[in-house]
């Protein structure tokens, strides 16, 4: 039986998959909400103890299907590694579909697309990204890079016949620079169209929120207000008006942080989608209860 390494996180969808940790830890653990790896110093793992973590999971699940790489940013590891890992995994699961990890916007750029693109000859068809925003103002405040770089990775990706399935943080402009925050995200979601967009909730660990809100005023001494669900809703209505994808985008806000969840896929189910967040800012009863919302 595989021994993680602690705390292991994942995207909600890959909550049935096989996880193997390819790395531990974020490679680049600086955005200023983030506190997800904060103990853990960022570190490769030896391709030994990775291939004795498949072996095991084959004796246990020989018949897997889909496999997740973490921790923060398996994409992080060398491109060589990542090959070796992927053979593995094909030579231990004979029905392996796909593998799957979380990338961050550097890990993208600094491969090249032939690497990329030999990764996913090896069935690794798709990198959760998380753009978090595509306003410059509001990456820069969350030391997260520039819409230009997000732009880069996704076109990285794209060409390399990786899909990505993107995250934005609602929330995260507050209450002053809500509107720039969704207007940036639009406008790269529809000049890039990923295969899908989901949306989270902002929530910040008590430790992570004096870091977050000095980062935030330290670019023009804008104060960071939290949004509250009417404020939440609104964006969620700006950013449905205003995505026009030029290809389609299958979308989703049924993270367990989201007040909202919603479903369906972009530009077809727009008008259905802004409905439903229309009827909610007339009833907030069906909202996600609070004790119930959560990264
Ligand atoms: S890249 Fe992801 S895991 Fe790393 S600090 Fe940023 S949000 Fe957290």
């Amino acid at each position: 039986m595989i021994v993680y390494d602690m705390p292991l996180w994942r995207p909600p969808s890959e909550g049935p998959n096989l996880i193997i940790q390819a790395t531990l830890g974020c490679s680049f653990n600086a955005c200023t909400f983030c506190s997800m790896y904060k103990i853990k110093d960022y570190a490769t793992r030896p391709l030994s103890d990775i291939f004795a973590d498949i072996e095991d999971a084959a004796k246990d699940w020989p018949d897997a299907t889909r496999v997740f790489l973490a921790d923060g940013d398996a994409l992080a590891a060398p491109s060589d590694d990542l090959e070796q890992i992927l053979d593995k995994l094909i030579a231990s699961f004979p029905d392996l579909q796909r593998v799957t990890c979380y990338a961050t916007p550097q890990n993208l750029t600094k491969k090249s697309v032939d690497e990329l693109r030999r990764l996913r000859e090896k069935r690794l068809s798709m990198v959760y990204l998380g753009i978090e925003s595509g306003a410059d103002s509001m990456l820069k405040r969350i030391r997260k890079g520039s819409s230009k770089l997000m732009k880069n990775a996704m076109l990285a990706a794209d060409e390399a016949g990786i899909k990505i399935s993107a995250t934005v943080i609602l929330g995260l402009g507050g209450k002053a620079l809500w509107r720039e925050h969704i207007e940036g995200t639009a406008a790269l979601i529809n000049d890039i169209a990923p295969k899908f967009l989901s949306t989270l909730q902002l929530d910040l660990e008590s430790g992570q929120e004096p870091r977050f809100r000095e980062a935030f005023a330290k670019v023009d001494g804008t104060e960071f207000e939290w949004q509250d669900d009417v404020g939440i809703l609104q964006e969620l209505e700006y950013l449905l008006e205003l995505l026009e994808p030029t290809r389609g985008v299958i979308f989703r806000s049924n993270h367990a942080s989201n007040a909202l969840a919603l479903a369906g896929n972009l530009p077809r189910d727009s008008e259905g989608l802004l409905a439903q967040v229309r009827a909610a800012q007339n009833n907030t009863d069906v909202l996600r209860p609070q004790y119930l919302r959560g990264l």
